[in-house]
């Protein structure tokens, strides 16, 4: 946690995450009130007081879904498939999708119980950290790299191989409605989220691209969250991506330039300075018009304005040249194909938005 004092002497705590704070606006807001289940998101920077490394940070972004209301394992599948979409429309093909079961109530007390024996008779193998850890949270022993407590867990009890009737089917029918659309997903029987506030199905995408801090983003089901904060019982499945995370990766695949360019917009460049202000003018109109608009306002050459184009990331150049002007028109170049026509100025809006609705048929 980022936890500091601040000038009147109060502690006070960054948000490590965003799913607690939903939860808490759905209570306060009876969001519970209306149809369920409810869908949120979020976007948002979060705080964690980490030891700083490539992909960790102690300032990053997530973003977020949180589904409430729905017990059933359709709710889980939807949530993920969306997670595993959202991923694979970045740019990123080959994320790892792993999947758990924390259990709940009725199955984990005793698991943790056969764990906590189990690790007990083989402590000399753990690390310094995690043997604290078998009277704390005996949990996060799988979340630890070090080569021993990975040693002591291979024959150590799995939760998956632990849960009772209802548990297990619910993680049946997760994994069915995954196989019927297609996702793809490995069991992964060591997979434990960090939070303690999980039940039932859990998840991680990674991605090998990422090095030692793999995961792109996590999720599960928290069926007592709202409950434990006071609310109506009401259970509830999310998942939050991280944003860096997600840009080294597309970064790392060498894929951002892969990706689709949507359109970005018209530059007015002008080629002798009179026509300024006409310049101004239409960029007013076609910005009201609802196009993105930039032109030079640093009284460049025509040539320093040509290249400014491509620093903004236009896909298309609209030329006000003396000759054209004269006839009233204008040159309007396509920067993808390199195509140019000349184009009243009375039907620019109308050829600009052909044009644009033509690059998002692309
Ligand atoms: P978590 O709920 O802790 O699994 O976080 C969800 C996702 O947020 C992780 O899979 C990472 O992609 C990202 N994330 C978590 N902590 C950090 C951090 N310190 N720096 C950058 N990204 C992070």
């Amino acid at each position: 946690m980022y936890t500091f004092t601040d000038r009147g002497d109060r502690s006070l705590t960054l948000r490590p995450e965003m799913t607690a704070s939903v939860v808490r606006a759905f209570i306060e807001h009876n969001l519970g009130g209306q149809s369920l289940p409810v869908k949120l998101y979020y976007f948002g920077n979060m705080f964690r007081y980490e030891r700083p490394q490539a992909g960790r940070y102690r300032e990053f972004w997530q973003l977020g879904v949180e589904s409430l209301g729905s017990p059933e394992p359709a709710a889980d599948a939807e949530v993920i498939t969306l997670a595993v979409k959202y991923i694979q429309d970045t740019g990123i093909q080959k994320a790892t999708l792993l999947l758990g079961s924390m259990g709940d109530e009725q199955c984990r007390p005793a698991f943790i119980r056969g764990l906590v024996d189990d690790l007990s008779s083989r402590s000399e193998l753990l690390c310094d950290d995690c043997r604290p850890r078998l009277e704390f949270n005996p949990l996060r022993v799988f979340d630890c790299k070090n080569p021993g407590c990975r040693a002591a867990l291979v024959d150590a009890p799995k939760m998956v191989d632990h849960l009772c009737a209802e548990c297990n089917d619910h993680f049946d029918q997760v994994k069915r409605l995954l196989d019927d659309v297609g996702v793809v997903y490995q069991v992964d029987p060591m997979l434990v989220r960090g939070f303690d506030y999980y039940t039932r199905t859990t998840f991680e995408l990674t991605s090998d691209e990422l090095g030692a801090q793999n995961a792109l983003g996590g999720g599960g089901r928290y069926d007592r969250l709202v409950a434990d904060y006071g609310g109506k019982p009401t259970p509830a499945v999310g998942f939050a991506l991280g944003v860096e995370r997600l840009l080294l990766a597309v970064e790392a695949l060498g894929e951002g330039d892969n990706i689709e360019k949507p359109y970005t917009g018209v530059y007015i460049a002008v080629v002798e300075d009179d026509a300024r202000s006409l310049a101004f003018k239409l960029a007013t109109e076609l910005r009201s018009a609802g196009f993105s608009v930039e032109l030079d306002h640093m009284a460049r050459s025509l040539r320093a304005q040509m290249k400014s184009t491509d620093r903004l990331g236009a896909s298309t150049v609209v030329v006000i040249g003396p000759d054209e002007l004269s006839k009233g028109e204008v040159t309007v170049r396509n920067l993808a194909d390199g195509t140019e026509s000349a184009v009243a100025l009375a039907d620019l809006a109308g050829h600009l938005g052909a044009v644009r609705n033509d690059n998002k048929k692309v």
